[in-house]
């Protein structure tokens, strides 16, 4: 058993060690991208077009990423005061302000590096407002032009082919026009379906990976570990290679440590006992991520799965790129992704995901700054206690302001939560 775990620790390293360098390769080519002359455009991870933009040699910035970086590497406070400073409201986004504050600050990326100029800001709406105010930001302040991708919501629930066509006609008639513009170069369908083809084979591991949680114990947390296994796919590295790799190399890893027995590798080490399963809803505060990680390794809880983990694209419900159809796919992404969801459709995910994945209970860490996640979850919370008959917990943070983590009060709650679900447990109740 100890030599199978220092192989499986070994092996996360190998999968670690290649988003580190993807990550690194990724934002040295920013920095030379005002000497090479490559274009760059920045884009949220909803709705993403990674594929359309790499089929024309466009580098992605997603400035949520960045925002998540500085907060998770301390620097979010500052940007976000210097945001403040600069009459930036305390109701607004954080990820927002620390966006603006770092760009005032020099716009240095997670990697030390400079970021640059964007040559285009391509807008995808999926579900928040937030991004249309925050690129008006950017708009002034770069005087970059912005190509905007109206996606319908998911008010009923479903995609129609109307809302699929109107989505397909803004690309073929705004984006891929827009595109063309700026590189100079015309639009390569067969490039795209390349792009894509690999994009589906990259999907295909990681949903195995996300669901390989369905076992006892668990081999992964799929919400604090879970964040890491979304990066490459969410951000400017689906449809590459190095991202086919990366979630073949991660399911090998998930596959030995299913062979060996093994829980999930947490930052307090290997989690040998799995005294709860757990569901969470919501976005993780990432100031203290790791301190809010070990609240639920110290009570034994795994998370065997999350929503946030579906915020660039639910792929476990069945959705996978489709090359052969190159633009009506990028149009039911863009329409699928979990902040352009309805709430019944929410409700039925999250109770779906507690009975499927044997949970014992689910949670929703409600973060201050984002409405996309955190309205009607209290109605949520309701919903799906009632449907599944499982305790539901709740707790409040926010992304990258430190001052909405209170440490000791979420402590609390969750010690007062995981007390509830063993008594339940004890008298045979519900769990
Ligand atoms: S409000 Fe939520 S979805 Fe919108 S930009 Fe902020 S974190 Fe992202």
């Amino acid at each position: 058993m100890a030599t199978a775990a220092v192989v499986a620790d070994v092996e996360k390293d190998r999968s670690q060690l290649r988003q580190k360098e993807m990550m690194a390769a990724h934002f040295d080519r920013l920095a030379l991208a005002p000497e090479t002359g490559e274009k760059v455009a920045y884009t949220f991870v909803p709705g993403n077009l990674t594929e359309l933009l790499l089929s024309f040699d466009i580098l992605p910035v997603l400035p949520e990423i960045n925002a998540l970086q500085a907060g998770m590497r301390g620097k979010s406070k500052d940007y976000i005061s210097l945001a403040e400073k600069l009459g930036h409201s305390e109701d607004v986004c954080t990820y927002v302000k620390s966006d603006i504050g770092m760009l005032k600050s020099g716009n240095i990326g997670p990697t030390g590096k400079r970021l640059p100029n964007p040559d285009l800001l391509l807008l995808s709406y999926t579900g928040c407002f937030t991004f249309l105010k925050w690129f008006e930001l950017l708009r002034e302040e770069y005087q970059a032009p912005v190509a905007m991708l109206h996606v319908p919501y998911q008010g009923d629930g479903r995609i129609t082919d109307s809302m699929r066509q109107y989505v397909v006609e803004q690309l073929k008639k705004k984006i891929i026009p827009t595109l063309e513009k700026i590189t100079g170069k015309a639009y390569d369908e067969d490039r795209l379906k390349e792009i894509l083809t690999r994009s589906a084979l990259a999907e295909d591991n990681l949903v195995w990976v996300l669901q390989s949680a369905k076992r006892r114990p668990s081999p992964i947390d799929a919400y604090f570990g879970g964040v890491y296994y979304i990066g490459p796919i969410f951000t400017a590295f689906r449809g590459t290679e190095d991202a086919v790799l990366y979630y073949k190399e991660l399911r090998e890893e998930i596959e030995e440590r299913i062979a060996a027995g093994a829980g999930p590798v947490t930052p307090e080490g290997e989690m040998t006992e799995e005294k709860y399963r757990i569901v969470v809803e919501g976005p993780p505060n990432w100031t203290s991520f790791r301190q809010f990680w070990k609240m639920f390794v110290d009570e034994g809880a795994v998370v065997v799965a999350s929503t946030y983990t579906k915020v660039g694209g639910v792929y476990d419900l069945g959705f996978r790129h489709d090359p052969t159809h190159p633009l009506e796919t990028l149009a039911d992404y863009c329409l699928g992704c979990y902040t352009n969801l309805n709430l019944p459709t929410r409700v039925d995910m999250i109770s779906r995901y507690v009975k499927e994945y044997q949970a014992d209970g689910f949670l929703i860490n409600s973060v201050k700054s984002c409405n996309s996640f955190s309205a009607g979850q209290l109605h949520m919370l309701r919903e799906v206690e009632g449907r599944v008959g499982k305790p539901g917990g709740f707790i409040e943070s926010d992304l990258v302001d430190p001052r909405y983590f209170s440490a000791a009060n979420i402590k609390n709650r969750l010690e007062s939560y995981f007390q509830m679900l063993e008594q339940k447990k004890a008298s045979g109740g519900a769990s």
